[in-house]
């Protein structure tokens, strides 16, 4: 029996709006409905600050539309619009509070949790930690099918065997496959009727999308569930229950879109790996994977070549199926650590079926050797990006908006005009493309700032009030504008003199 779209937003005018008046439908806060098969999908929009008062509001949505003929299951979940100003990607603007349903194969993943409202005008905060966990490594990949899961898991276990105390993070929505890889089954429990406690797995503590989200949810769907589940899995579940994570590692989803890149967004990642095969296409894709992590100012502490030669097991003979040494290669020209290479091993992927991952289960093969070393080499990586990692700095606009200054966690402050800021804007507006490109500003003498819009944890963007709002400016750009600032300053009067400009 085919589900009436329009019978479920008839359903769905029965139900008034947040404040009581309209009903949501025409007040416009209901998604698109989604229908596969017998189970409706959709969303409902809801201010985030009164995401907790307003679940009455996305169980009576869900009540109404089971009673639709034809209708087996609903899933309603209540989305979080951002404040007004603030400069978050469409996708992060999705923030699911709650992600429950009256079909039996939806899991309460605990309590509602309304995303931290962006600083507007003071300074954009740093992303709060992760509580019970001190590190986080992103493990991704350009596409799917290189082996990041795998990689991930052992990585894990070889971070593990390093002394550490480890826990993973299955975030990969298009197939999550760690409970699979570390043979869990059942769900996590719900403690004190808010919190999650991870399952755990030959010592890792482990959490994944798959436990939360049903595998028949449609794709399309899963892309703004999860990426307001994802800051739900990752916050709301008790990864130190019994001593604080060193270091979670996260199995992202493979790609370099939206969805990832707020993700990146979402969590204080102290780093990231990229897993690649040595194919030529995956290496282009991977390159991608840099630069996303490269634009939110994670560091990349390096690539991980996965499936690079084929050591036959019967007779030891090597092969290079897929090529060999491409992403060693790619890495030292992108100037990016090779943190090793991974042969094609049937033992790594029968293990990996059975749910008992090489590393833990054949602590002496030579494969468990390999992942020991890969995670010994990321360690290093860590702890050099970390020392080298520009911590978000306080920013404070002075003077009524003619000023900013700026503090930096490692003593420098720094402090600029906002005429400055203004006529040296790092935006393609001011900037150009290229040199050639570039614009001479005059004029500003008397700019203010108007606004501060937070953008992830690697920079801020300017709101003036002549209506430049586009340079996006990140720690760096401000920590090498403060240093040179005097030189700078006089470069951009001889520059205005020369057009025959003034300020
Ligand atoms: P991804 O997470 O990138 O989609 P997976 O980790 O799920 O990739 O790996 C895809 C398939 O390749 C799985 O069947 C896995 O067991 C297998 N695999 C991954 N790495 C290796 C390897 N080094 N040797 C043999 N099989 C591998």
């Amino acid at each position: 029996m085919t589900i009436s779209k329009p019978l479920v937003l008839d359903e769905l005018r029965r139900i008034k709006g947040p404040d009581l008046q309209g009903n949501i439908v025409d007040l416009g806060l209901v998604s698109e409905i989604l229908v596969k098969d017998d189970k409706v999908y959709f969303s409902i929009t809801v201010p985030a600050a009164r995401a907790e008062e307003l679940e009455p509001l996305r169980k009576a949505a869900e009540t109404v539309v089971a009673k639709v003929p034809g209708v087996a299951s609903v899933t309603a979940v209540l989305t979080a619009e951002a404040p007004p100003g603030t400069a978050q990607p469409a996708a992060a603007r999705a923030s699911v509070q709650k992600v429950s349903g009256n079909g039996a194969h939806t899991h309460e993943p605990g309590h509602t949790h309304a995303p931290a409202p962006a600083i507007q005008g003071g300074g954009p905060r740093p992303l709060p930690p992760v509580p019970g966990v001190k590190s986080i490594i992103a493990v991704s990949s350009g596409k799917g099918g290189v082996g990041k899961s795998t990689v991930s898991v052992n990585l894990a276990l070889g971070l593990q065997a390093a002394g550490k105390k480890v826990g993973i993070l299955d975030a990969d929505i298009y197939g999550p496959s760690q409970p699979r890889l570390l043979g869990l089954k059942g769900q996590p429990q719900v403690i004190e009727g808010k919190t999650l406690r991870p399952m755990e797995a030959y010592g890792l503590k482990v959490m994944s999308m798959g436990f939360l989200v049903d595998e028949e949810t449609p794709v399309v769907w899963r892309g703004p569930m999860v990426t307001g589940a994802f800051t739900q899995m990752l916050r709301d579940v008790a990864w130190g229950e019994d001593g604080d994570l060193d270091l979670l590692v996260i199995d992202m989803p493979p790609g370099t879109g939206d969805i990832q890149l707020t993700m990146a967004q979402q969590v204080p990642l102290s780093g990231a790996v990229v897993v690649s095969t040595p194919q030529d296409i995956a290496l282009i894709d991977a390159r991608k994977g840099l630069a996303m992590f490269r634009k939110v100012n994670v560091p990349v502490l390096g690539i991980v070549e996965n499936m690079s030669t084929f050591i036959c097991p019967k007779c030891g003979e090597r092969s290079d199926i897929f090529g060999h040494g491409g992403a060693e290669n790619e890495a030292q020209r992108l100037g990016v650590p090779f943190l090793g290479a991974v042969p094609l091993d049937l033992d790594v992927r029968l293990r990996s079926d059975l749910g008992q991952p090489i590393t833990a289960t054949l602590p002496d093969s030579k494969h468990a050797q390999i992942f020991r070393d890969i995670a010994a080499r990321a360690l290093d990586e860590l702890e050099t990006a970390k020392r080298n990692t520009v911590q978000p700095p306080e920013l404070e606009v002075t003077d009524g908006g003619a000023g900013l200054k700026v503090s930096f966690a490692c003593g420098s402050t720094y402090e600029y005009t906002a005429e400055m800021l203004r006529v040296m804007s790092p935006s393609a507006e001011v900037q150009g493309h290229s040199p050639e490109q570039r614009v001479t500003v005059g004029g500003k003498r008397n700019v203010k700032i108007q606004e501060l819009r937070p953008v992830g944890n690697y920079a801020v963007r300017i709101a003036f009030n002549d209506g430049h709002d586009t340079g996006l400016y990140t720690w760096t750009y401000l920590q090498q504008l403060g240093r040179e600032k005097d030189k700078r300053w006089e470069e951009y009067l001889e520059e205005l003199k020369a057009k025959g400009l003034s300020r």
